[in-house]
């Protein structure tokens, strides 16, 4: 059993996927070719923003936002403390501070009272200007953009979305990387929609920023070729893999998305008296880039995951580490009774098998191993 089978996936999409690299390959537009542009209008119109500049991956998208929103030294960046690295880092390389927020231990996502409570506290001190919240969609679930867009709007912060995990969740009729002043997202293999190298993207509805964010992408560029009026980076998606994310693209839409949540659905009612299974508010849809269920104890999640390798069925721990126990942010001085829920959550998760391809078969064999753990533990 494979953990998210992109194997699979590609035997399903092979012809249409060979056919339209080939293209690009024949084509010999390798960078910015058409289909690049066509790309970022499917996505554009997907998630309903504006513009959609795409990019090399999903921290490059976050960077991009950071230097279009123009953050820098002396700025405070409000970040979840149980998320992937890249969300914190970076804040901290384009010399800003990140300012780590607990999450909410139901839904995994920043915690609401915390981010004011860390944004007073912020002020109080006086030395770094309150300036971006970064909300990160955790395994697929928006964070809560209505109570965070008050917020926003009341400490007067900028908005960037880190949806790398989020595409294709949605809060009622809006759709995940459409949230904030600025969206990203990564098309990292594993993500819900992924391509087969690394590649991201930034959405606006800002025609301001979207063409700072198309000048940052390619060295700073101007009107003209050889003109570039800021200092930019080198980050953009390559042709051959934007061929390949407008088959997937068409196949997460058509299908993929919907037997998704199926999974999700199959494993929630089967598990749902044995352990802590996750909680999709009302309104909320998820595009479950995981499946984390929660355990008692350190010692039951790391007993479970050791059940399940013998029968077979890989699981993984999303997350072992907050932000807080980063050796690299040793010097901001960060202990784990700063951050309850997020500190107890790196004991207690466990990522589950899951992916639009995953047979009935073997949800119901993960689902009685679980339950098996569970009686016996
Ligand atoms: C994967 C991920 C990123 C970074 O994306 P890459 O394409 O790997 O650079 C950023 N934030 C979160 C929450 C992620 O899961």
């Amino acid at each position: 059993m494979e953990f998210r089978d992109l194997k699979k996936q590609y035997q399903m999409l092979k012809n249409d996927i060979d056919e339209s690299v080939i293209k690009v390959m024949e084509s010999a537009h390798y960078i910015m070719g058409q289909e690049v542009g066509e790309l970022e209008q499917q996505l554009a119109d997907y998630v309903g923003r504006k513009h959609c500049i795409s990019c090399a991956n999903g921290t490059d998208a976050l960077s991009l936002a950071m230097m279009a929103g123009k953050v820098g030294r002396g700025d405070a960046v409000f970040v979840p403390d149980f998320t992937f690295f890249s969300t914190a880092e970076i804040v901290a390389h384009i010399g800003a501070t990140p300012v780590m927020v607990d999450v909410d231990s139901s839904t995994f996502n920043i915690s609401i009272e915390d981010l004011e409570n860390r944004i007073k506290e912020v002020k109080k001190e006086g030395k770094l200007i309150p300036k971006v919240i970064i909300p990160v969609d955790l395994f697929g679930l928006p964070a809560d953009y209505e109570r965070i867009e008050i917020i926003a709007k009341e400490n007067e912060l900028m908005i960037v979305e880190d949806g790398a995990q989020g595409f294709g969740g949605s809060i009622g009729k809006r759709k995940a990387c459409s949230f904030g002043d600025m969206s990203t997202t990564s098309f990292f293999p594993a993500k819900p929609l992924g391509c087969y190298g690394d590649g991201g993207a930034v959405f606006t509805d800002d025609d301001n920023l979207a063409e700072v964010l198309r000048s940052y992408r390619i060295h700073g560029k101007g009107s003209e070729k050889y003109d570039n009026v800021r200092i930019g980076v080198n980050s953009r998606l390559d042709t051959i893999q934007a061929a390949i994310l407008i088959k997937k693209l068409q196949a997460f839409k058509e299908y993929e998305l919907d037997r998704i949540n199926v999974v999700a659905r199959m494993y929630s009612e089967r598990l749902e008296n044995d352990v802590d299974v996750p909680v999709i508010p009302k309104g909320y849809g998820s595009s479950w880039a995981q499946y984390t269920i929660k355990l008692e104890s350190c010692k039951k999640r790391d007993g479970l995951k050791q059940f399940l390798a013998g029968e077979k069925i890989p699981s993984m721990v999303y997350y072992p580490r907050g932000m807080h126990q980063q050796t690299a942010f040793t010097e901001l001085n960060l202990s784990d009774d700063m951050y309850p829920v997020s500190s107890k959550l790196c004991k207690t998760v466990l990522s589950l098998p899951i992916h639009p391809y995953m047979e009935n078969e073997d949800i119901e064999k993960v689902c009685k191993a679980v339950k098996s753990y569970i009686k016996n533990n």
